[in-house]
């Protein structure tokens, strides 16, 4: 049996609690008594670099461990942690937590990965995040380049101004950023290229379909080939079949991240991971033709 994940999460456990602001409290006080329970927990998912096809790096994926409900999505929670502004002080913790652990397993002398933590808009206008940013790398010892943050096109299209300037201030210390969910919101490419970001993550929707639908196939490799010629790496996420792993390589997407591989998994499922050194095949070199 696999580990419990998103799938097994009740996700729709508020649906019956639709009662205006009686809900909107009973969850806040939910929520603030989770973190003083210490009940949010990461999970970590494995990125591969198909070349190599090894794990290049981690993803940290934000749990509700309740007592009462169980294993909670962050699909159901972000959103309210984001209307209380709870999210910049769990925000906080996730980055600490991600970081401290990443520089750990490099303590243990395994292979170094680069640790994506996701980022939401909240974080991104509110709090001092390249100040929380820089002293999180400080506490925990971790080289900037072993830390990516993943911000959707949706938060830098809210406020695109100070947002670009704060990745660039951020990008300056050495801390890549890479494009959650791309292909989902405005998708405008001008501007991209004013952006420092190194990856372009492939939302999984587009990946879900991808060898049955043409067009969603024409779209990733539009997006691919848009990548490239902009400088720019693409990880797919969402990645489930050896069908969609096998476009992916044909078009050079670099980077994967799906169930084919790993679900996200418990930190210590993950260093077994790591220890065992799990890796899928990589990539063939092609053999020259033969010239009769
Ligand atoms: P995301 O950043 O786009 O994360 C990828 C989501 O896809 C994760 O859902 C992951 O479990 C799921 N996934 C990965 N591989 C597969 C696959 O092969 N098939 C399918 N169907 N799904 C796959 P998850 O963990 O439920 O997270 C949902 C969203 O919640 C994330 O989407 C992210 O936007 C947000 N989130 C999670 N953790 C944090 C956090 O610490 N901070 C912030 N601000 N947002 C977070
Ligand atoms: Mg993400
Ligand atoms: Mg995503
Ligand atoms: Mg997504």
């Amino acid at each position: 049996a696999s580990s419990p994940d998103t799938d097994t999460i009740c996700r729709f456990f508020f649906a019956d609690m639709d009662e205006g602001s009686r809900r909107q409290l009973n969850l806040d006080t939910a929520l603030r008594r989770a973190l003083e329970r210490n009940e949010f927990i990461l999970h970590y998912q494995p990125q591969l670099d198909l070349s190599t096809g090894r794990i290049i790096g981690a993803e940290a994926l934000l749990r509700w461990q309740s007592r009462d409900y169980g294993l909670v999505s962050p699909l159901n929670f972000i959103p309210l942690l984001e209307e209380n502004g709870m999210i910049n002080t769990i925000g906080e913790w996730v980055l600490q937590e991600a970081c401290r652990l990443n520089r750990k397993w490099q303590d243990e002398g395994l292979p170094p990965l680069r640790m994506a933590v996701n980022l939401s808009a909240r974080q991104f206008h509110g709090g001092d995040i390249p100040n929380i940013v820089k002293r999180t790398l400080e506490k925990t010892g971790l080289e900037p380049q072993w830390l990516e943050l993943e911000l959707t096109e949706s938060i830098v299209l809210m406020d695109a101004d100070k947002v670009i300037r704060t990745m660039h201030e951020i990008s300056a210390e050495g801390i890549g950023f890479a494009l959650d969910d791309f292909g989902t919101g405005y998708s405008s490419l001008s501007y991209l290229q004013r952006l420092p970001v190194a990856r372009i993550k492939i939302d999984k929707s587009f990946v879900a379909n991808l060898t049955s639908n043409p067009s969603d196939a024409a779209i990733v490799r539009a997006v691919v080939g848009m990548a490239h010629s902009l400088g720019l790496k693409v990880i797919a996420e969402g990645v489930e079949t050896e069908g969609q792993l096998g476009f992916l390589r044909g078009i050079n997407c670099e980077e994967i991240q799906g169930y084919l591989f790993s679900r996200p998994l418990p930190a210590d499922d993950f260093t077994l991971l790591l220890r065992e050194g799990r890796s899928i095949p990589p990539k063939q070199i092609e053999k020259p033709e033969r010239v009769l």
